[in-house]
């Protein structure tokens, strides 16, 4: 019977896992598993869920990789390896113990009481869900800066409704129209044909030979874009190449909700980031409006360069600026910005640092800033706030406090 079998072959239901697993169960080495005698004995720990110390042993609950609550087993100190995880076991239990004051200093209690494991298990739970968002956000960006996200103030995951996109998402019924003409510049910045492509439009070139933008908020920059015979280095290109800093989205521990700090040094007029989403008509965004400000959120940005008739909403589709905090006081300064679109009703919004931010500092913009940029003559935005914003929506009917802490502090965002 068996030779009649032997060139015949079904496909195993097993997955790849199991099957190693099954071989560790059994105690076999396998090579073509990837079982050696070396890790026979190695199960994948997913999270550590409690601790307690019995004579001078510690020992930890061992959640599984795999494997259902029910499997968790008690495991000497010395049988983990997961020498990662351990240490932020600690870390979390240290922080939880000094916030519930039981203890100041970092020997851990010889057991757990039930709410703080439970914690310590939210926790774990927390940081996985973040470092997996962690990694899709990374794999949806198209831009050099890196995005690590971060939350060691409570036990809030990602964000449940929200799609990282890198560019304009256009809403049904609009369409960005493709420019036709690009520069013949020998160099842009230095040679520039014609005023380059701002000239073109009868504006002023954006950017020094560093990148940064010198002109007053409220001017419109105007870069290259794919017709000009210029190349990727051209000093005209700059908002179109997209976020180059490494930048954090943190949770706040004062009741801001996220935030986002830069992890590295960027110098005054820098450009940091674009604010995108879906493009709607203002009419749509007044009927999404209602139902965000019931919501007491806010991420409708109007388009109002020169006509108050689309609107950006982040709420949804949004790049790392959807997680930005206002502050009345802020780093950030928008500006409006033409590249391979030049239709003046669509502008794409970009921001920029108005100072030195250093590492570690969060970014801010103001909701409600308000520039004219069609009256050139005006100062900066002081003269007309209250108005309608160039983010945010003026069609808010509710107050949202503000709560950015700063000494110009208005109280009230809309
Ligand atoms: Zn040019
Ligand atoms: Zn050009
Ligand atoms: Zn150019």
């Amino acid at each position: 019977m068996a030779e009649n079998l032997k060139a015949c072959s079904v496909c195993c239901k097993s997955s790849w896992n199991q099957l190693q697993d099954l071989c560790r169960l059994a105690k076999l080495s396998c090579p073509s598993l990837g079982i050696s005698k070396r890790n026979l004995c190695d199960f994948e720990v997913e999270y550590l869920c409690d601790y307690k110390k019995i004579r001078e042993q510690e020992y930890y609950l061992v959640k599984w990789y795999g494997y259902p609550d029910s499997e968790s087993t008690w495991e000497p100190r010395q049988n983990l390896k997961c020498v990662r995880i351990l240490k932020q076991f600690h870390k979390d239990l240290e922080r939880e113990l000094l916030r519930r004051h039981q203890r100041s200093r970092s020997k851990p209690p010889r057991h757990l009481d039930p709410s703080l494991a439970n914690y310590l298990v939210q926790k774990a739970k927390q940081r996985r869900a973040l470092r997996r968002w962690e990694q899709e956000l990374n794999a949806k960006r198209s831009h050099l800066g890196r995005i690590t996200v971060e939350n060691e103030v409570d036990l809030d995951g990602p964000p449940r409704a929200f799609v990282y996109i890198n560019e304009y998402r256009v809403g049904e019924g609009i369409t960005l129209n493709q420019v036709a003409v690009g520069c013949e510049c020998q160099d842009c910045l230095w040679d520039p044909s014609g005023g380059c492509c701002p000239g073109a439009s009868l504006h002023k070139f954006a950017y020094n030979d560093q990148g940064q933008v010198r002109l007053r908020a409220g001017l419109p920059i105007y870069e290259c874009n794919s017709r000009c015979r210029c190349g990727y280095d051209c000093p005209n290109r700059v908002v179109q190449k997209g976020i180059r800093y490494d930048l954090c989205i943190f949770r706040t521990d004062d009741g801001r909700g996220w935030g986002v700090r830069t992890l590295e040094k960027i110098r005054k007029n820098s450009f940091v980031m674009e604010y995108v989403g879906e493009i709607i008509t203002s009419e749509e965004a007044e009927r999404r409006g209602q139902i965000y400000d019931r919501q007491g959120t806010t991420y409708l940005f109007d388009l109002d360069y020169v006509e108050d008739v689309y609107t950006v909403d982040a709420a949804y589709y949004g790049n790392i600026s959807h997680f930005v905090n206002h502050s009345c006081d802020p780093n950030l300064q928008v500006y409006n910005v033409f590249i391979d679109n030049l239709d003046e009703r669509l502008p794409r919004i970009a921001f920029f640092a108005t100072r030195t931010i250093w590492a570690g500092e969060e970014l801010t913009f103001d909701y409600n800033m308000q520039v004219d940029p069609v009256d050139m003559e005006s100062t900066r935005m002081d003269s007309n706030f209250g108005l309608a914003g160039l983010p945010g929506s003026p069609k808010k009917r509710v107050r949202i406090e503000c709560k950015c802490g700063t000494e110009s502090c208005r109280k009230y965002l809309f």
